[in-house]
């Protein structure tokens, strides 16, 4: 059963930040990975805060040379966008690639980078070092899928398919400011990086 929480829908990015900050607050985007995490108690949620009330959040705008996609932009819509296709195709490939169109139609750029593992201790009933625990039980257990390099203490490897390009592509991402993925291109032919990989703070 899914432990009681309240639910609110900030019209303004300011509000929503505030609301952010508090303890027990939980961005809403898409809801794809969310629910289930809410549903398998996964972390202790008391404000689901959606940002599903600001527009300025959704959207794919060139800017000069830049490519500016809002964190609540679908996944459909950045594998569909012709400057998304033209100019990072890469990164229009990922968002294809993902799960189902359900999925995708649904799922946002913003809530795919900034998913939670799927490290199944992570997932289950164990309090790992991810949870607060004071143990990684993918050391000596089930560690498929996991790293070999780096690592400590978590040795889970980010899963979102959105962030591959950006980073096959030489780019650093930065966190905070406003609100948006930030594509830029570098002169090379079909290449790219990442100028800034704002978000919001995570929950
Ligand atoms: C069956 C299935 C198959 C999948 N297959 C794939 C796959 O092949 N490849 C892949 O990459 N992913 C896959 N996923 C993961 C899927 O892409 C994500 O569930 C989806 O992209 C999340 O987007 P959302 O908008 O629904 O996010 P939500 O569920 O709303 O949020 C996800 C997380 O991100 C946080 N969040 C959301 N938006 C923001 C924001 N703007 N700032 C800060 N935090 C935020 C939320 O608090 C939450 O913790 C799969 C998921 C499912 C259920
Ligand atoms: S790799 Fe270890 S610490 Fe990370 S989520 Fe899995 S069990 Fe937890």
């Amino acid at each position: 059963m899914i432990k009681q929480f309240r639910y609110v829908r900030p019209p303004t990015l300011d509000e929503a930040l505030a609301r952010l900050g508090a303890p027990g607050a939980a961005a809403h985007a898409g809801g794809t990975d969310l629910l289930g995490c809410l549903r398998d108690g996964v972390s202790d949620v008391e404000t689901v805060v959606s940002l599903t009330q600001i527009p300025a959040l959704r959207g794919i705008r060139g800017t000069g040379s830049d490519l500016r996609i809002g964190p609540l932009t679908t996944l459909a819509d950045v594998a569909r966008h012709p400057l998304v296709r033209e100019k990072y195709a890469a990164l229009a490939q990922a968002a294809a690639a993902v799960g189902s169109p359900q999925l995708r139609n649904q799922g946002t750029l913003g809530g795919n980078l900034c998913q939670r593992p799927r490290c199944w201790y992570f997932r289950g009933d164990f309090a790992c070092f991810r949870k607060g625990g004071d143990r990684c039980y993918a050391i000596g257990g089930e560690d498929q899928y996991h790293c070999v390099f780096g690592g400590t203490p978590c040795f889970f490897v980010h899963p979102p398919a959105t962030a591959t390009p950006p980073v096959a592509l030489g780019g650093a991402g930065a966190v905070g400011g406003p609100a948006c993925m930030v594509m830029r291109p570098t002169g090379v032919p079909a290449s790219g990086r990442i100028s800034g990989a704002s978000r919001l703070p995570p929950s």
